[in-house]
Parts: C-alpha cells; structure tokens; sequence
C-alpha cells in the first residue's frame, strides 16, 4: 500500500511532510524521538519545524499507526510497529531493540498478572528492560 492510500485510510490527508514523516520511521524502525526525526528531514524539508513533527506524530498516535514509548521519562520515541512487544535499551550506546513477548495469555487467570490482579481486565502492557546489548557487554 502506498504511504498516501495508508494516511487516507487512515483519514488523514497525506501532506508531502506527513508522507515523509511516515516514510522514514516505517522504513528506518529505529525507535525515533521527534528530535531525531527533525534532523534527518530537515534536510530534505528546509522549512519542516519542531512544532509540526510533534504535532504530525500526536496525529499518527491518535489514529493508531505508532505507539509511544516512554523508557526514560524525558525521552519520548516512536515506533511504527504498534504490535505489543518489548523494548530494550541499551544504557552505552542508547540503542532501542525491540523483542518478541507472550501476549496470548495476559488475561489467563494462571498468568503471572491473573493470580495477583484477579478479575482485572489488562487491555495494556509495557515491557521495558535496560542493560548492555551484545556489542556494548564484550
Ligand atoms: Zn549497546
Ligand atoms: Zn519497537
């Protein structure tokens, strides 16, 4: 599907700055802080400001084609990948890897969240882990 037909399926006119916005996090799936996304557009969009990456990616959360996520409290970052799975950033080179997670049972009353929140209904889950990724441990 071309990045115009998903912004309008998605109800959102696809202006050239939302299609590249979309564009490079879909293919670049490095977990970008708006900040990030800034630098690297503006050199293709010399009059791309701040303002309109934020406001472009609170539209794209709302409509459900990223997710947010919060490991550090002061950083935010995008991922275009809206499944649920973990995140894993490593404290040397600041590098976000994502990981698969058991999802079927989250509601299970045998789960781990089952037997100690019973009759709670779980609709979201974050999973965050810090450390040293493989080339940063050796
Ligand atoms: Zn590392
Ligand atoms: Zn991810």
């Amino acid at each position: 599907m071309k990045t115009a037909d998903i912004l309008r399926d998605k109800n959102i006119k696809p202006t050239p700055v939302r299609m590249k916005i979309f564009d490079y996090i879909s293919e670049q799936r490095n977990h970008p802080t708006p900040d990030t996304i800034y630098k690297y557009l503006i050199h293709d969009i010399p009059t791309l400001s701040k303002t309109s990456v934020y406001n472009t990616m609170d539209l794209f959360r709302q409509h459900n084609l990223v997710q947010m996520i919060t490991i550090e409290e002061n950083e935010t970052r995008f991922d275009a990948d809206t499944s649920e799975h973990g995140h894993f950033k490593c404290l040397k080179c600041g590098e976000v890897y994502d990981f698969r997670i058991e999802t079927s049972d989250i509601n299970n009353s045998s789960s781990p969240a089952g037997q100690n929140l019973p009759g709670f209904k779980i609709t979201e889950r974050h999973v965050y882990y810090k450390g040293l990724c493989s080339g940063c441990s050796g």
